[in-house]
């Protein structure tokens, strides 16, 4: 069932301009990134808890690549999605918007690793909410943020100077000028 959802949403990014490939597995998805870095020199990713499931940062030093930390110039960028929509709208919130700009400009390839369950299957308010309740919530109170989500696990659209959701970004379609491709992982990655 998952695997029919991933495949479904593949083709829903391709249509939306992505490139898109499925993987059956966590393994499968590191052979892709692994492919995609071969002629990259430098590598980096938005702290992504997707990526260090994976062990792509340990997989990607030890392919000799250079690791690329803050920094918007490299050759590869991985990151993963907060949210995506079945029709394929990719949905990313931030706190200092680093990781959304490196996704738009900078980085000569970017690859996003989304897990299946990061899908929703609903629009863009789905998604926010997924977000919100599933990765807000527990992105706070791993960073030790004092939010209300932190506490109640619910989002109370706070003004708190410890929020962590200021930046959101919604791709309805692959940004002009960006070379980018999703991988679908029929695997529960992160947050
Ligand atoms: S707005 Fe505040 S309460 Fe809501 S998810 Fe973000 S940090 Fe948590």
């Amino acid at each position: 069932m998952s695997a029919e959802i991933c495949k479904k949403l593949v083709e829903a990014l391709k249509k939306r301009g992505f490139e898109a490939e499925y993987a059956a597995t966590r393994e499968d998805a590191v052979t892709l990134a692994l492919a995609e870095a071969v002629d990259a020199k430098s590598v980096g990713w938005g702290g992504s808890e997707t990526v260090k499931e994976l062990g792509l940062r340990e997989a990607m030093a030890d392919a000799g690549k250079e690791i690329r930390d803050h920094q918007l110039e490299m050759d590869l960028f991985l990151l993963s999605a907060n949210a995506v929509t079945l029709d394929g709208r990719i949905v990313n919130i931030d706190g200092r918007g680093n990781r959304v700009a490196a996704s738009i400009a900078g980085p000569k390839r970017v690859v996003y690793l989304i897990g299946r369950n990061k899908i929703v299957d609903g629009g863009i308010d789905a998604a926010i909410d997924r977000i919100k309740r599933f990765a807000c919530a527990p992105n706070c109170r791993r960073l030790g943020k004092r939010t209300p989500c932190a506490e109640t696990g619910v989002c109370a659209d706070c003004d708190s100077p410890d929020r962590i959701c200021k930046v959101t970004a919604v791709f309805d379609r692959k940004p002009t000028g960006v070379s980018a491709k999703v991988i679908v992982v029929d695997a529960d990655l992160g947050y």
